[in-house]
């Protein structure tokens, strides 16, 4: 098959196009990067476009995956970072939707990325499918944004599925890598009160979501991307602890996330109850139904 990539040097994306490769797919993957390093970073069996006009709208794409989105939680959110935040995703997803109306022969399915934070913050005891509202916060409109701007290709008769991802989990990057060092040395805790529910999804079933919503046809609308379980940051601060082997009691402030990284603390410091309903009803099995199997498994890659 052949795939159309945005993202695909990121975290996720790099791990994706591997997978890909290594099951005999062709992938373009349109990145900022100069085609060289793209190719030293992935493969040189990879086709790096620097932008989506340089694609050939009579090529026919099996699926496009669209994952572009500035890091949300590097920098702390100014005016300036929030229109970075929203101009990487908006932008690249209507220049993607534009170019697929541009194609003669329309992808088999056009797959886009936005996050769990749609939901905004859930209340205790309440748990959020697909059906859910939209949050009222910066990164719920964000979303918000981002999956309109990608729904536009459903009017172009395009089997389009929006991915609402949870805090993804791979020792080698995203929240994990962070949390690792400070648990490794026994300084790692809970958030807060701890009470705040992590969506987290193991690496291996977000790659196998995005692969398994390719090839099936019959799937089409939202899906939520995180495990099944519904665990606590206090419980999942125990979990990581017991992985490690090392007490995780120690509490990090709320006041003091908010000192260092502003508004988007609350990312931290509260969360969101979501089940990926949908996936499952679908049919999609999770290898990683639980924080203590994930963890064992992503913690052996390090062995
Ligand atoms: P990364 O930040 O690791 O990678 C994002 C990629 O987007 C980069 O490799 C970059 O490619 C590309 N990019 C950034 N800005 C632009 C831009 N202005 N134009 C074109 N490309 C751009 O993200 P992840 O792999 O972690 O996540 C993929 C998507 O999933 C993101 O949109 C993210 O918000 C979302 N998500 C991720 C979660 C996680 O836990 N990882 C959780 C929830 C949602 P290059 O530099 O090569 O151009």
């Amino acid at each position: 098959m052949q795939f159309l990539i945005t993202g695909g040097t990121g975290f996720i994306g790099r791990r994706l196009v591997h997978r890909l490769l290594n099951e005999g797919h062709q992938v373009v993957v349109l990145s900022r990067q100069p085609a060289k390093e793209v190719r030293l970073q992935l493969s040189t069996r990879v086709k790096p476009v620097s932008s989506l006009s340089a694609v050939n709208p009579s090529t026919y794409f099996d699926a496009v995956i669209n994952l572009a989105g500035e890091s949300i939680l590097d920098k702390r959110w100014s005016q300036a970072r929030k229109k970075v935040l929203l101009d990487s995703r908006i932008g690249v997803t209507s220049e993607l939707v534009d170019l697929v109306e541009r194609m003669e022969n329309k992808p088999g399915c056009f797959i886009s990325a936005s996050a769990v934070g749609y939901y905004g913050f859930s209340q205790p005891g309440e748990h959020l499918d697909e059906f859910a509202e939209v949050g009222n916060d910066f990164a719920a409109t964000l979303c918000d944004r981002w999956e309109q701007a990608a729904r536009r290709v459903e009017a172009l008769g395009v089997r389009t599925c929006i991915v609402r991802v949870g805090v993804v989990l791979h020792p080698s990057g995203g929240a994990l890598q962070k949390m690792l060092p400070v648990f490794r040395l026994g300084i790692g805790g809970p958030i807060g009160n701890g009470q705040q529910v992590m969506s987290w999804i193991h690496m291996d079933d977000m790659l196998n979501a995005l692969i398994f919503l390719v090839n099936h046809p019959e799937t089409k609308g939202v899906f939520n991307a995180v495990a099944p379980e519904i665990l606590t940051n206090k419980a999942f601060a125990k979990e990581l602890g017991r992985a490690v082997r090392r007490p995780a009691i120690f509490t990090t402030p709320e006041c003091v996330l908010s000192l260092m990284l502003g508004e988007s603390a609350q990312l931290l410091t509260e969360g969101q109850a979501v089940i990926p309903k949908r996936l499952q009803d679908a049919g999609f099995t999770f290898a990683y139904l639980n924080a203590r199997k994930a963890l064992a498994s992503l913690l052996s890659y390090l062995r």
